[in-house]
C-alpha cells in the first residue's frame, strides 16, 4: 500500500465526516467480515421518553427521586416526566447502581429497587400477574422497569426510544455489502429484538452486562472474523477497542471516542457503508 493513497484517503474521507485515526484502520476496514452494533444511542436517537406508568402519584415521586441520583438514559427519561407532572422530587440518601440492572436507592426513608425482573427476583421481592404488562410493553420495543417501594412491587414503568432515520438505509447498504450485522445490548431480548425487527438485523445479542460487551466481540472474532463494533458509550469502551475496527459515534461519550478506530460526526449512521465503501475505492487504487 502507497501512504500517499491512504493520506488521501482518509482525508476524503474526513471531509464528509468520518475521522480515521489513522491510515491502517482505513486499510483494515476493507477487511471487515462483521459489524456489531450497541442499541441505545447507536442505533436509537438514546433520547427515551416515558409512554407508560401504571402505580400511585407518590410512587412516581419515590422513583423519579431515586432515579435524579442516576446518570442512565432512562433515568432522565423518568425525572422529566415526574417534573412534567409537576412532582415534587426529594434527594435520595444512599444510591446504588447495579449496572445492567437498575438501582437501588434510600428515599424519605424508604428503599427503593428499581429495574428489570432479574434485579427484584435478586431482592427477594415478590412479583405477580401484573409483571405481564411488561411482556406487552417490551413487544412493542419499550423498555419496562419494576418499581418496589420497602419490598413491595408498587410499580411499572415503561420508556420508548426512537430508532435513526437512517439506521435502516445504514443496515440495508451494510448487508449488500456483504456484512454480518449483529445487535448488541444490555437491554432485555423482547424489547431488543422488537428494535432489531424495526432496523432489519435479524441478529441479537441481548441482556449483555457491560463488562461482558467484549466477550462478544472476541466471540465473534474466534468464528474467524474480522469485526467492527459501533458504540457510544462508556460501557463500549472495552468492546470498541477490542473490535478490529472500533466505530464510534461522536455524540456519545469521550471514552467511547478514545476507544475507537474510526469516529463518525453527528451520529450519521450511513457514514459507515460510505466508510467502508472509501476503503475498498482506495484499495482498489493501489493494487
Ligand atoms: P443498554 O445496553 O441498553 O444501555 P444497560 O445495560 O445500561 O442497557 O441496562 C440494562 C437494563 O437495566 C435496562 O434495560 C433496565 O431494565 C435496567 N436499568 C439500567 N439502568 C437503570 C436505571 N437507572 N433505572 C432502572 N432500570 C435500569
Ligand atoms: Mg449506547
Amino acid at each position: 500500500a502507497t501512504p500517499t493513497s491512504i493520506m488521501v484517503g482518509t482525508g476524503k474521507a474526513a471531509e464528509s465526516g468520518i475521522l480515521f485515526k489513522g491510515g491502517e484502520h482505513l486499510e483494515r476496514t476493507h477487511k471487515l467480515d462483521a459489524i456489531i452494533f450497541d442499541k441505545t444511542g447507536t442505533l436509537t436517537k438514546g433520547k427515551p421518553e416515558v409512554t407508560d406508568f401504571i402505580g400511585e402519584n407518590d410512587v412516581l415521586a419515590l422513583l423519579a427521586s431515586a432515579e435524579k441520583a442516576s446518570e442512565h438514559p432512562l433515568a432522565e427519561a423518568i425525572v422529566s416526566y415526574a417534573e412534567r407532572k409537576q412532582l415534587p422530587l426529594a434527594k435520595a440518601t444512599s444510591f446504588e447502581a447495579i449496572p445492567g440492572h437498575g438501582i437501588v436507592a434510600l428515599v424519605d426513608g424508604k428503599e427503593m429497587v428499581v429495574g428489570n425482573r432479574k434485579l427484584l427476583k435478586d431482592k427477594q421481592i415478590e412479583l405477580n400477574e401484573q409483571v405481564e404488562m411488561l411482556g406487552k410493553w417490551e413487544a412493542q420495543g419499550k423498555t419496562a422497569m419494576l418499581v418496589a417501594v420497602d419490598g413491595q412491587l408498587s410499580g411499572m414503568i415503561a420508556v420508548q426510544d426512537t430508532i435513526k432515520p437512517s439506521a435502516v438505509e445504514a443496515i440495508t447498504q451494510l448487508k449488500a455489502q456483504n456484512l454480518q450485522v449483529i445487535m448488541l445490548t444490555g437491554d432485555n431480548k423482547t424489547t431488543a429484538e422488537a428494535i432489531a425487527k424495526q432496523v432489519g438485523i435479524n441478529q441479537v445479542y441481548a441482556e449483555v452486562l457491560p463488562e461482558q460487551k467484549a466477550d462478544k466481540v472476541k466471540e465473534v472474532q474466534l468464528q474467524g472474523k474480522t469485526v467492527a463494533m459501533v458504540g457510544d458509550g462508556i460501557n463500549d469502551a472495552p468492546a470498541l477497542a477490542l473490535a478490529d475496527i472500533g466505530i464510534a459515534i461522536d455524540t456519545g461519550t469521550e471514552v467511547a471516542i478514545e476507544a475507537s478506530d474510526v469516529t463518525i460526526l453527528g451520529g450519521e449512521l450511513l457514514l459507515i457503508p460510505k466508510a467502508i465503501k472509501w476503503s475498498h475505492a482506495t484499495i482498489r487504487n493501489i493494487r
